[in-house]
């Protein structure tokens, strides 16, 4: 009888399993084929399997792809453009304006590029991405490798006057991924302060004819939820809910001025708010309750934002950034212990995104979605606790390969896909458009 041939075989290393047990393992091999995890096994058994690559994992951690849980990748080129500034003022000054003279689908495909090859080498696998013109955030991520779940950004009136074309244009999106393993789709409204009482119930009719999730801006800032009050007579959470909202699955970036009952409602309601904790910081919009959503078992994730709040995609370095704040401002340094805090990159990103029975984990049957990060060098030795390192003291430039759906996006730190120097020129180029638009 001849021997199957697998796709990979990665041997060696440390597993960060991130399963329900929380295993790490160490002298296991991974069996990877048709892009998904077929086993972790003992090495003593690598005898009995063939495969067609193999890679060595020795003095590797091999951990689940980070999960991206809210992004703008289009934003990739406005890095740096206008810094220091309020939320209000940063976007109808700044943002809004720049926005509007270069935003084209060329330029979303650019930039998504981009801002791709950049998580790519920060480890991330899956992002959970809002803007415009999707159909070319889409194409741009596919061509990267990146998995990607793209939502159009409504905003009203240019978006939404129409619900017919909403829904037709919710459908074309359906019909162009239902086959691209990389992509899926989300409805998208950018805010309550930016989408009326009825786009808001059209959404949550499209999330529940498509089975979609909702993926929106919640609470970033005090005024919102002052705006809300005074518009709606409601707060965010209970305004949203009487609209149906939280009957889909429901993704909420930021979350920052949510009060004690909203934290329950949305915990009950199995709902997700993603941590975009640099950019609040850069924005000033204040500290997330994070000390009570944990204890009220809400599903929290890490966002990164747009890089022209953030002002990278460095999501390790956000989520140390995270564990740490929090423990300092609620004078606890046992708040978000190191494993808890790795979890919000990985499984629990998973789930605050719907794909936790397919990514998330290394386990048999899920989406060969990884990382290996290299422990042979000063900063990582010695290593008595993995979770600790990649907490508290791994920097991005130690990932060395990038798997995604069992495909090398990045082997040995170069990105398969894409060509790195191209990206920066284009950057450069874009950066003289840019300048000259805005001074026209
Ligand atoms: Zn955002």
């Amino acid at each position: 009888m001849t021997m199957k041939e697998y796709e990979h075989i990665i041997q060696g290393g440390t597993y960060i399993t991130m399963d329900p047990q929380y295993r790490t393992l160490e002298d296991h091999f991974m069996l990877i084929d048709a892009g998904r995890i077929v086993d972790i096994l003992p090495m003593t058994e690598l005898q009995d399997f063939k495969a067609k690559a193999y890679t060595d994992a020795a003095d590797c951690l091999i951990t689940p792809g980070f999960i991206n849980a809210h992004s703008h990748l289009p934003m990739s080129y406005f890095r740096g453009w206008a810094d220091d500034l309020p939320l209000h003022i940063w976007l109808k000054d700044q943002i809004w304006p720049l926005e509007a003279k270069m935003l084209a689908g060329d330029f979303v495909f650019d930039a998504s590029l981009h801002g791709a090859a950049e998580m790519i080498r920060h480890g991330i696998t899956l992002t959970n991405d809002m803007y415009f013109y999707v159909d070319r955030i889409a194409d741009a991520c596919s061509i990267a490798g990146l998995r990607v779940i793209v939502g159009e950004g409504i905003i009203e009136p240019e978006y939404l006057g129409d619900l017919s074309v909403f829904k037709r244009r919710v459908q074309a999106l359906k019909d162009r991924y239902q086959d691209n393993p990389l992509v899926d789709c989300c409805i998208a409204p950018h805010a309550i302060y930016t989408c009326s009482k009825e786009v808001l119930k059209a959404c949550t009719t499209a999330a529940a004819e498509n089975n979609w999730m909702i993926h929106t801006h919640l609470s970033e800032n005090q005024s919102e939820v002052e705006d809300c009050l005074k518009h709606h007579g409601e707060r965010p959470v209970d305004y949203l809910a009487g609209l149906g909202f939280l009957e889909a699955h429901c993704v909420f970036a930021h979350g920052v001025w949510l009060d004690s009952e909203e934290i329950k409602t949305l915990a009950q309601a199995k709902a997700a708010v993603a941590l975009c904790t640099d950019s609040n910081l850069k924005l000033s919009n204040g500290f997330v309750p994070v000390k009570e959503m944990l204890e009220q078992n809400l599903n929290l994730a890490m966002g990164t934002d747009g890089v022209a709040s953030n002002n990278n995609l460095d999501i390790l370095e956000e989520l140390s950034t995270t564990a740490k704040l929090h423990k300092a401002l609620n004078h606890d340094p046992v708040l978000l212990p190191a494993r808890e805090a790795f979890a919000l990159l990985t499984i629990e990103g998973a789930r605050a995104l719907n794909r936790a029975h397919d990514l998330g984990s290394l386990e048999a049957g899920k989406w060969a979605d990884l990382c290996l990060i290299d422990t042979n060098n000063l900063q990582s030795q010695p290593l008595y606790n993995p979770y600790s390192h990649l907490v508290y003291s791994m920097g991005s430039e130690q990932i060395r390969d990038v798997m995604i759906a069992g495909d090398w996006v990045m082997k040995n730190k170069k990105l398969q896909h894409l060509n790195e120097a191209d990206l920066i020129e284009k950057a450069k180029q874009y950066k003289n458009t840019i300048i000259s638009k805005m001074e026209s």
